[in-house]
């Protein structure tokens, strides 16, 4: 009897990883060369995710919303196949009160889910078909892959926290890319290519059979961001390109897999969750949600926050500095001063020194710094173009002198000084313009604005500022 049943015993294991097998069978992947060690995919998704959490708006983590992703999250994750789990990585999921249909995932775990998304999702099969080919990317590694393709492993990743959050919430990632600045570097973690998306597509099917859902939820999802989409689906759309017969591959590679019969009935809750975002107030869309919070150019628009009052009494700066770092430069400011940026430059500027009027962003201490595209390669010329384009933008400055040479961050530079009245403080204007090429059609540039008669409060501040300036690249 012993004997037997220990003999028995063989075929039934034999049996049992069988089935594992056929579960887990599919297409093998290869996972893109990647120069970054994966405990750098952790920190700068620590990094970005610390910035996500506190510019967009979470549901509650202890919600019912919250809670439920979660639970499909955590059952996704343990089911990525063996070969690509990372130890270190750690996946995490948080709802954003959005209406876009959008969800991202950073490298290391971190992921974000829009309520537009679950809202749209058919079935939870559908919304778990998202996030299983969001979770792909990151088990992939592929944002620090296409960091290693496009820059060699020259780009510190620990700097590009901040620009992925500007390459989220600014909504324009492709233009990022397609401007090649360096400043939007972030945005090559999480803009994929066509090849990387068919990996997703075929990693997440696989991820949706292992645990128990169907893998064809995967195409139905992309039919009905699609559909559903309209202004609202463009994002993840332009994030997540169609690498061509998408639907169809998926279908192929179902196929292959077998569902493991752990298959999860979920209808009764998912339809429950789907009612009570139904019944909270309407989301903001990520750019209505952006536009409250961040400042970009001085000349697109009123971006800084709504109830910013500008004028009266402005503190001076002070004495001691915080570093602003970017994927491409180090600077210091006061650490009174407060920052505002998107993908192509930052505002830093005192309380009361900022604000918007007439539809016009405006402030009136402090200093922006940033990188602009320009037609020419000569310094004098590009920066020509750049203090023209100034003086159009406010026609009270006037040019008050010749360029200066000077040197940025170790690079030759020019200086330039321009002056007017304020309408704003209604006083004398001084405004200094220090500009360096980055390449041969985008210039970097420091513009340093004060009160005449307040000018001499600054001179430390904005020499230090111009001192401490480092490139990064
Ligand atoms: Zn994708």
């Amino acid at each position: 009897m012993d004997r037997l049943r220990r003999t028995s015993i063989i075929p039934f294991i034999a049996l049992l990883l069988c089935a594992a097998m056929a579960v887990a069978q599919g297409t093998r992947i290869t996972a893109p060369k990647n120069n970054y060690k994966p405990s750098d995919d952790v920190q700068v998704g620590r990094e970005a995710a610390a910035q996500v959490s506190k510019e967009l708006p979470l549901l509650p983590e202890d919600g019912n919303a919250d809670t439920y992703v979660e639970r499909v999250g955590a059952l996704l994750a343990a089911a990525i196949p063996p070969e690509f789990q990372h130890g270190e990585f750690h996946y995490v999921f948080s709802v954003v009160n959005a209406s876009d249909i959008n969800a991202f995932a950073l490298p290391g775990g971190p992921m974000f889910v829009n309520r537009g998304m679950i809202e749209a999702a058919r079935t939870e099969g559908e919304m778990a078909g998202v996030m299983a080919h969001e979770i792909s990317h990151v088990a992939l590694r592929h944002g620090t892959a296409q960091a290693t393709k496009s820059q060699g492993a020259g780009v510190q990743l620990g700097a590009i926290g901040g620009a992925i959050l500007g390459a989220i919430i600014g909504g324009n990632v492709g233009d990022i890319v397609a401007q090649g600045s360096q400043l939007g570097v972030g945005a090559y973690l999480l803009k994929y290519s066509r090849e990387y998306e068919t990996q997703a597509d075929v990693l997440g099917s696989q991820i949706l059979a292992r645990a128990g859902y169907d893998p064809m939820d995967l195409a139905r999802m992309f039919e009905t961001i699609e559909k559903e989409g309209g202004s609202r689906g463009p994002e993840w759309l332009s994030s997540h390109p169609n690498p061509g017969n998408r639907q169809e591959r998926i279908a192929q590679e179902a196929r292959l897999l077998r569902v493991s019969s752990a298959r999860r009935n979920s209808s009764a809750e998912f339809s429950q969750i789907q009612a009570t975002l139904r019944r909270m107030p309407p989301a903001r869309t990520m750019s209505e949600i952006a536009s409250n919070k961040s400042h970009p150019n001085p000349d697109s628009g009123s971006r800084y926050p709504d109830n910013a009052r500008i004028g009266g009494d402005v503190p001076p700066p002070s004495s001691r500095y915080r570093v602003f770092e970017s994927a491409f430069f180090r600077i210091s400011v006061p650490d009174n001063w407060r920052q505002f940026g998107d993908n192509t430059s930052v505002t830093f500027a005192p309380d009361g020194a900022f604000g918007n009027q007439e539809g016009q962003s405006v402030f009136s201490h402090g200093a922006i710094v940033g990188v602009v595209d320009v037609s020419a390669s000569d310094l004098q010329r590009a920066s020509d173009q750049y203090v023209s384009g100034i003086l159009q933008g406010n026609n009270y400055l006037a040019i008050e002198g010749r360029y200066q040479r000077t040197r940025l961050g170790g690079r030759d530079a020019l200086a330039r000084r321009l002056s007017g009245t304020s309408r704003i403080t209604n006083q004398r204007e001084v405004v200094d313009v220090y500009t360096t090429m980055v390449n041969n059609r985008q210039l970097f540039y420091v513009v340093q604005v004060a009160p005449a008669n307040e000018r001499r409060q600054y001179t430390k501040a904005f020499n230090d500022m111009l001192q401490a300036l480092r490139f990064l690249n």
